[in-house]
């Protein structure tokens, strides 16, 4: 051992060898040692209890530690652990597939199992190029909205638009032109603008969050809009790739914010609370037109994309029992309950002399403070630090705070939370 043997906690020991995503090592602080979950609740080696007021990273809906989910996973475990995905297939899978296919929106009809955001959106990505190539058609553009967030391999950082984390990487990137999201106000120059940049590029895909732009500070724009935006690019054989890593599973309202579009996009992507938190999965639904695009006597125009660890079977087992729960009486009463409530707050808060605005759809609830701040600035710290002493953990981004809570919170918990986002107003 080097000098990990002389620190005892976890907080002190991660310092040695682990490189964190998202920090900046030269001014961080240590990162907490957490040692246990439950429910709505994580617990550091200290002792100290915070409530999970963005569920993980809008994974851990059910809340930790589910003890339906880690049921469905032992037995998974007992009785197939992995396999590899080609040339072999297994229940778990199949079943799964079965049933996403039951809710996704009516035109999707296959399922690409991978195993984390970024890929099931670099997989959409590769599709849709493919899907075109096949067809005898060179496209080479892609379609993405201003500040969106599609993770972080080279297809997805291109279509994202935050540049505090594609800096360095920008002359590398997929050719992608940008347009803003479509609101009220700006409607027809948004579709104006969509429309020049469809007429003088040979665009493969449009991709965008739809609805709420998570990483940009859960902004919010126009079903309306981006449904004028789809109807456009479909009519013009772009296909439209919606990434519901963030809304999918119930977050704004319906199990996918797809369901507030007239019409549907030709690939959905889909992880974070696909299998509840438990474990890393995701997938690319497609409609059964981009499938059929890649049959072939040619082998090369199959679809040669694949991760090692492709519908592991515990994901799958994990996102079955998930499933069972989002749409069981008690969480759907959660899901109602805490939309109306962030209503209600939204409502309270919108009120605030420092708020310049507040919203909530669905679950998710978010607040711009009257200030103007960096994304990784000295108010994010303040305010994270000040949430954190309060038991509560919240990711502000920049002047933005937002709760994406598990589903399980309590009512006390909840209100926890907001008097915490009060307590904050007062001490800016
Ligand atoms: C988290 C997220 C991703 C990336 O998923 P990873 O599993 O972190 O790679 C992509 N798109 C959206 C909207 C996300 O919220």
């Amino acid at each position: 051992m080097k000098n990990s043997a002389l620190a005892e906690k976890l907080t002190d020991k991660d310092q040695n060898y682990v490189w964190h995503p998202l920090t900046q090592h030269k001014k961080a602080n240590p990162p907490l040692g957490i040692v246990r979950a439950k429910g709505a609740l994580i617990w550091d080696e200290d002792g100290h209890s915070y409530i999970d007021g963005i569920a993980s990273w809008y994974t851990a809906m059910y809340g930790h530690g589910n003890e339906k989910i880690v049921a469905a996973m032992t037995q998974q475990m007992q009785k197939l652990d992995f396999v590899m995905f080609s040339g072999f297939t297994h229940a778990p899978a199949v079943e799964l597939s079965e049933q996403l296919i039951d809710i996704l929106p009516d035109n999707q009809a296959k399922i690409l199992f991978n195993d984390n955001g970024s890929t099931a959106k670099e997989a959409g990505i590769k599709m849709a190029i493919q899907y075109h190539y096949n067809r005898g058609e060179k496209r080479d553009t892609l379609i993405a909205f201003e500040d969106g967030f599609h993770g972080d391999t080279f297809g997805a950082m291109s279509a994202s638009g935050i540049s505090s984390y594609n800096g360095p990487f920008e002359d590398f990137l997929l050719k992608v032109v940008r347009v803003p999201v479509p609101k009220d106000e700006n409607m027809e120059d948004v579709l104006k603008k969509l429309d020049t940049i469809i007429d003088g590029n040979a665009c493969s895909a449009f991709v965008f969050e739809p609805l709420v732009q998570g990483a940009a500070g859960m902004k919010f724009h126009s079903p309306r809009g981006l449904d004028a935006m789809i109807e456009k690019c479909q009519n013009a054989g772009v296909l439209c790739i919606a990434d519901e890593i963030m809304t999918g599973f119930g977050k704004t309202g319906p199990n996918f914010a797809t369901e507030h579009l007239q019409n549907l996009p030709d690939i959905i992507c889909l992880s974070k609370a696909l299998t509840a938190g438990m474990f890393p999965l995701s997938i690319t639904s497609c409609t059964q037109t981009v499938f059929e695009a890649f049959l072939s006597d040619e082998v090369s125009k199959g679809f040669f994309h694949a991760h090692t660890y492709s519908a592991h079977p515990l994901g799958c087992a994990a996102a079955l029992a998930g499933l069972e729960l989002l749409n069981s009486g008690e969480i759907l009463e959660r899901r109602q309950y805490i939309a109306q409530r962030h209503k209600t707050f939204a409502a309270h808060l919108g009120a605030h002399a420092k708020v310049k605005d507040a919203r909530s759809m669905g679950v998710i609830f978010a607040v711009d403070l009257a200030t103007d701040a960096n994304r990784y600035g000295s108010l994010r710290d303040k305010l994270y630090h000040f949430f954190m002493q309060q038991g509560v953990n919240l990711r502000p981004l920049g002047n933005t705070i937002y709760v994406l809570p598990p589903y399980v919170i309590t009512d006390e918990q909840l209100q926890q939370v907001y008097d915490a986002i009060e307590g904050a107003l007062e001490i800016l």
